[in-house]
């Protein structure tokens, strides 16, 4: 591994099963059918992998990873490994039980899912009647279990104007962080774009909003704030970096640099079943392809930027220009960024709010 960087995280997608529909879902348009999942043993084997990499804490994620009947003896093997770990839930399918047996076998961290602020719109967006509640009595048994919580908040224009209400419900909810995550198009959120897509007032007052509620909440919650950077000056710097802090593994086993990696058509991605993982991290194509600064073209590689944002998302570098190796087209310095704020801006007003959902 020399001069390869450490993985900190690991996100482990158990599965793409989920009853929830939602249509800024980061799993694949393809989802993954249960047949094709790995086995308990397989994913234990990977959380050993990882650990031995030097990978601090998994993420436990899906889909719904309770929709996984094994997730207890995953969360344990998690443990047992020596991770940190997290689970990241919609809140559908866990029971007071489950979640009492989670805690017992080593769980860490709860990350809970929210899509709005009352049951219609929550569940409307969600695809899913009924979770709004379910999501509420979670948080409850989750306070109730000394875990610590983390509410996660997709944001976007159908429920963006309700984020001072989110950040009270966080609030009241007992959680310690909130992501105020505004929605990253790839995938299903791509497809759902114009019914997704936030106003320039609208991203306005949501970044006027967060500072006020950091300031107000110092202490008491921490808010991250992940802004719709196609209306900003400069991208993000994704996973903090192509194959630099984290990897992702999809429910079949595919070893991912981002979890949207697959959006990626154009680059091939290998199998934890085929290949030592720690072998994949350092030498896979994929992985690769765009880790560090050698790949990057003009403006990027001139860039005094380059090692703060690494060139911005390739995956949305793909999605609007067709070629993952390109500048990061939100980024002001590219010669596409005219257009990819023009764009954003019409999908914004053309009013369309009719869902795309996820299906299987
Ligand atoms: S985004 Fe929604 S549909 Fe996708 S896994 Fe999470 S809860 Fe399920
Ligand atoms: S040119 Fe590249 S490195 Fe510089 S700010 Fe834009 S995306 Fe980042």
């Amino acid at each position: 591994m020399n001069g390869v960087p450490i993985p900190m995280a690991l996100l482990a997608e158990l599965t793409h099963r989920c009853p929830l529909k939602c249509p800024y879902c980061s799993n694949p348009l393809e989802l993954t059918r249960r047949s094709n999942e790995l086995s308990t043993a397989a994913w234990i084997d990977v959380f050993q992998q990882a650990a031995a990499m030097g990978v601090l804490h998994v993420h436990l994620s899906g889909g719904e990873p309770a929709s996984r009947r094994d997730l207890e003896d995953l969360t344990e093997g998690a443990r047992a490994a020596g991770l940190y770990t997290n689970l990241i839930t919609s809140g559908v399918g866990l029971t007071r039980d489950r979640l009492k047996a989670l805690a017992d076998r080593g769980l860490d961290h709860v990350q809970l899912s929210v899509q709005g602020v009352d049951a219609e719109t929550a569940d409307r967006i969600g695809g899913f009647k009924g979770g709004f509640e379910t999501k509420m009595r979670l948080a409850g048994w989750v306070a109730e279990e000394g875990l610590p919580l983390t509410v996660n908040a997709v944001m976007h224009r159908q429920n963006l104007d309700r984020l001072d209400e989110t950040i009270g419900m966080a609030v009241r909810r007992g959680a310690r962080r909130l992501e105020v995550a505004n929605t990253q198009y790839h995938g299903w959120a791509y497809r759902n774009r114009f019914a997704l897509m936030p106003t320039p007032d609208q991203v306005r007052r949501g970044g006027r909003i967060v500072a006020e509620a950091r300031e107000r909440l110092k202490g008491e919650m921490v808010i991250d704030y992940v802004t719709p950077d196609h209306l900003g000056t400069y991208p993000k710097p994704c996973m903090g970096g192509w194959a630099r802090i984290g990897l992702c593994i999809t429910p079949r086993g595919a070893v991912l640099p981002c979890h949207a990696a697959e959006t990626i058509t154009t680059l091939s991605f290998e199998n934890v079943a085929d290949r030592p993982l720690a072998d994949i991290w350092a030498n896979g194509p994929a992985f690769t392809a765009y880790r560090g600064t050698d790949w990057m073209p003009d403006p990027c590689r001139s860039c005094e930027r380059k090692t703060r944002d690494w060139g911005g998302c390739r995956c949305q570098a793909f999605a609007w220009t067709g070629d993952a190796g390109q500048t990061d087209p939100v980024c002001s310095k590219s010669d596409r960024h005219a257009d990819v704020r023009a764009a954003a801006v019409a999908e914004a007003q053309a009013g369309a709010d009719a869902f795309d959902y996820r299906t299987f």
